[in-house]
């Protein structure tokens, strides 16, 4: 039975998604093929795009066809497409108009400033020219917590925007968890390294091996493809416009993992299901089960020993003179090497979670008003040295390395690490029932994980809301147990 004022919110929605679409098709050519002189009128066309998109959702019509249609959605299975879809526009609405439109005006354009200033700070190694603007957005992330009911805690409310109805408490919860085990586990695998992978790795032989990596990984190539840029993303024009991004540095084979860990984000987006396409229901649910699916494809498959018995002997045959001689076993410990480092974005997949911890608690520190902006330098270095024993030499090798405050984003790095989570947890889920999955990925059959995947994950989008997603997968909430058991398989110390 069709419902006009539902047909009608929907063509509304279906309108607000291409033009969200054609957003993000503009930063992807910004990010890989744009001529950089046209950097000034794309800031001013993702603007315009962006506030009529923002505009036309707000709208009082919006809000009219979601009162009008509260008989409707009752009278439907709350699992039905029209209801889900009721149900999560009314949620994403109501979060949207309790936001001035001078305030969020303000905050966008004090974070595209803050960008600005934090690339010129930031080669510099300068954090007074950064603090200013740190003081603007942090005064604007303020206010704009100040337009929701009181939460337990502010920073839920910054939260809630990337990780939907995760509570600070928790993620402090799992973070401690976490702590506890990494730091001396990271502290006992000192000194146990192996020589990093580094030498003269022709970049066109990268690109190929990238592309081979999706293709056994397997794509639809009229679906996907895959260009070079500076800081890899996937992103898109829908679910059958699939565009991986990674970089090629010549010293070392990090493209191939970022080309994974980016797969891993467009195939979450191109198994959604299709009946949802068009609508805010087609897209991953939040920032943290999309990490899970990244670090999944980058970690749990690009760094296991299966995989690398299968794609070793093909980068072998590209690198002779760099990989001919070396052993398997070498190669695997140096591409799973632990190793404390200075930079998130090249930390081993260990480390990487005490960077995030580390910004988490400043995040707090902030928000709660406990610290002084400018003081944050030094207690990002004194955590360094806590944390990971690394001494920093500069700013810009410490607390101006992250894009993301400059931006206005705060709340986000949680995300990163309960993917990480998360990913373990989906992990162990589903070797039950693909019970030969080492063997699979060591013959190249990868269909039964990205079926795996899209039948209990992808198809869902944000149907459900994160944590009933990840219910529906695993049977439960997220928990730490069998990530911590992964870290401590695979890198622990052996008993002596
Ligand atoms: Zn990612």
């Amino acid at each position: 039975m069709t419902n006009p004022t539902f047909d009608r919110l929907r063509t509304r929605l279906a309108e607000l998604h291409d033009l969200r679409s054609a957003t993000a098709l503009l930063y992807w050519d910004q990010q890989t093929i744009m001529p950089p002189a046209g950097a000034a009128g794309r800031a001013e066309q993702i603007a315009t795009l962006s506030r009529m998109t923002h505009e036309l959702f707000v709208a009082d019509e919006t809000g009219r066809l979601l009162e009008e249609l509260r008989g409707y959605e009752e009278s439907l299975d709350p699992e039905s497409f029209e209801a889900s879809l009721v149900r999560v526009t009314r949620r994403d609405y109501e979060k949207a108009v309790r936001v001035p439109a001078e305030l969020r005006a303000e905050m966008s354009r004090a974070g595209s400033q803050g960008v600005q200033v934090w690339t010129k700070a930031r080669s510099a190694s300068d954090f007074e020219a950064f603090l200013p603007a740190l003081e603007h957005n942090l005064d604007l992330r303020l206010r704009y917590v100040d337009c929701f009911e009181p939460a337990e805690e502010p920073y839920d409310v910054l939260l809630d925007d990337y990780e939907e109805g995760m509570k600070t408490a928790e993620v402090r919860r799992i973070f401690d968890e976490l702590k506890q085990e990494l730091v001396p586990l990271i502290a006992a695998s000192e000194g146990r390294g192996v020589d990093p992978l580094q030498g003269a790795f022709d970049v066109d032989a990268q690109r190929a091996l990238s592309l081979e990596v999706l293709e056994l990984f397997g794509h639809r190539p009229d679906a996907w493809r895959l260009d070079p840029t500076v800081h890899p993303f996937a992103s898109g024009g829908g679910m059958d416009d699939i565009r991986v991004t990674t970089h090629y540095e010549p010293g070392d084979l990090d493209s191939l993992f970022a080309t994974m860990h980016e797969y891993g984000h467009g195939l979450y987006e191109h198994q959604i299901g299709r009946e949802l396409d068009r609508s805010p229901l087609a897209s991953g649910v939040s920032l943290g089960l999309h990490e899970s699916q990244s670090r999944m494809w980058e970690n749990l498959v690009g760094r296991s020993l299966p995989f690398w018995r299968l794609f070793y002997p093909r980068l072998q045959e590209r690198f002779p003179s760099e990989l001919g001689s070396m052993e398997l076993e070498t190669f695997y410990r140096a591409v799973n090497q632990v190793q404390p480092s200075l930079i998130r974005i090249h930390a081993d997949e260990v480390t990487y979670n005490m960077h995030i911890i580390l910004r988490f608690e400043l995040e707090q520190e902030i928000i709660g008003g406990r610290i002084a902006l400018r003081d944050l330098p030094d207690e990002w270095n004194r955590r360094m040295w806590e944390y990971l024993g690394i001494e920093v030499p500069d700013d810009a090798h410490g607390v101006l390395q992250d894009v993301h405050w400059s931006g206005g984003s705060m709340g986000y790095f949680p995300t990163y690490t309960l993917g990480n989570v998360m990913s373990v947890q989906i992990w162990e889920r589903l070797r039950e029932d693909l019970t030969d999955l080492d063997e699979q990925l060591e013959r190249g059959e990868f269909a039964p994980l990205r079926e795996w995947l899209g039948e209990h994950l992808h198809r869902h989008g944000r149907k459900y809301t994160p944590a009933e997603t990840l219910a529906k997968v695993v049977g439960g909430p997220i928990e730490t147990g069998p990530y911590l058991r992964y870290l401590r398989d695979k890198h622990g110390v052996p008993a002596a």
